[in-house]
C-alpha cells in the first residue's frame, strides 16, 4: 500500500470505531471537513512500540490497532512534554499524534482525534485543558483517575469521558495501553498541560 492508501486505510477503521461504539458516535459527529495533509514523519521510540509491545486489543479493536500499526513510520510523532516535566524514562515509552484536527495528517476544525501510546509501568500526572475529551481504548488497559469520581481500569473498548479543564491521570501497571481519543469544543488546537499540584481542590 502506498503511503496515503495507509492513511486512508487507518482513517476508515477509526471511523468504524468511532461509529461502533456509541459514547464515540453521541460525544461527537464524524467530521465532514476532513482534508490530507502532508507532515513529515516524526519518529520516537513509540513508534517501534506499537508495533512491538501495542498491548492486547479485543475483537473489535484489532482492525484499528493494525490499521495504526502499519501507519507508524509515517507519522509526525509528538511529545509535547519535556524531560524536565516528565523524566527521560517517560519519554522514552510515550507518545502520541494527531491522526485528525486543526494540525492533523487530516486537517479538520471540528475535533481533534489523537492517538496516544504509554509504556507499562508509567504514572502520567494529573493534567488538564479546556477542550472536552473522550478516551478509548484500543489496546492494553490502564487505570484512569479523575478529579471527583471513582477510579477506573479501562479495557479495549472502554471510554472515559473528561470535561473542560477537569484534571485527570493515568497509570499503567502490567501492561502498555493504547488510546484513541477524542476532542470537542473550544482550545482544540491547544496543548494539555500539568496541573500543578498547588492549584490541586
Ligand atoms: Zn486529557
Amino acid at each position: 500500500m502506498t503511503k496515503r492508501a495507509l492513511f486512508d486505510a487507518a482513517l476508515a477503521a477509526t471511523k468504524d470505531w468511532h461509529a461502533a461504539l456509541p459514547q464515540a458516535a453521541a460525544f461527537c459527529d464524524w467530521p465532514t471537513d476532513l482534508a490530507y495533509t502532508e507532515r513529515a514523519p516524526h519518529m520516537l521510540s513509540a513508534a517501534n512500540r506499537i508495533q512491538t509491545t501495542p498491548g492486547t486489543p479485543n475483537s473489535a479493536s484489532a482492525p484499528l490497532l493494525a490499521a495504526l500499526q502499519a501507519l507508524a513510520p509515517h507519522l509526525e510523532w509528538r511529545h509535547t512534554y519535556s524531560a524536565d516535566e516528565v523524566g527521560h524514562h517517560f519519554l522514552d515509552h510515550f507518545g502520541w499524534f494527531e491522526l485528525a484536527g486543526p494540525t492533523g495528517h487530516f486537517v479538520t476544525r471540528r475535533t481533534r482525534i489523537t492517538v496516544g501510546y504509554w509504556g507499562a509501568g508509567l504514572h502520567y500526572g494529573r493534567h488538564h485543558h479546556t477542550a472536552e475529551e473522550l478516551y478509548t481504548v484500543v489496546a492494553g488497559h490502564g487505570t484512569f483517575h479523575l478529579d471527583g469520581a471513582p477510579d477506573l481500569n479501562l479495557l479495549p473498548g472502554d471510554t472515559r469521558f473528561h470535561a473542560s479543564d477537569q484534571p485527570h491521570a493515568l497509570t499503567t501497571t502490567d501492561s502498555p495501553i493504547l488510546t484513541l481519543v477524542f476532542w470537542r469544543g473550544d482550545g482544540l488546537a491547544d496543548p494539555p498541560r500539568l496541573t500543578l499540584e498547588e492549584t490541586a481542590p
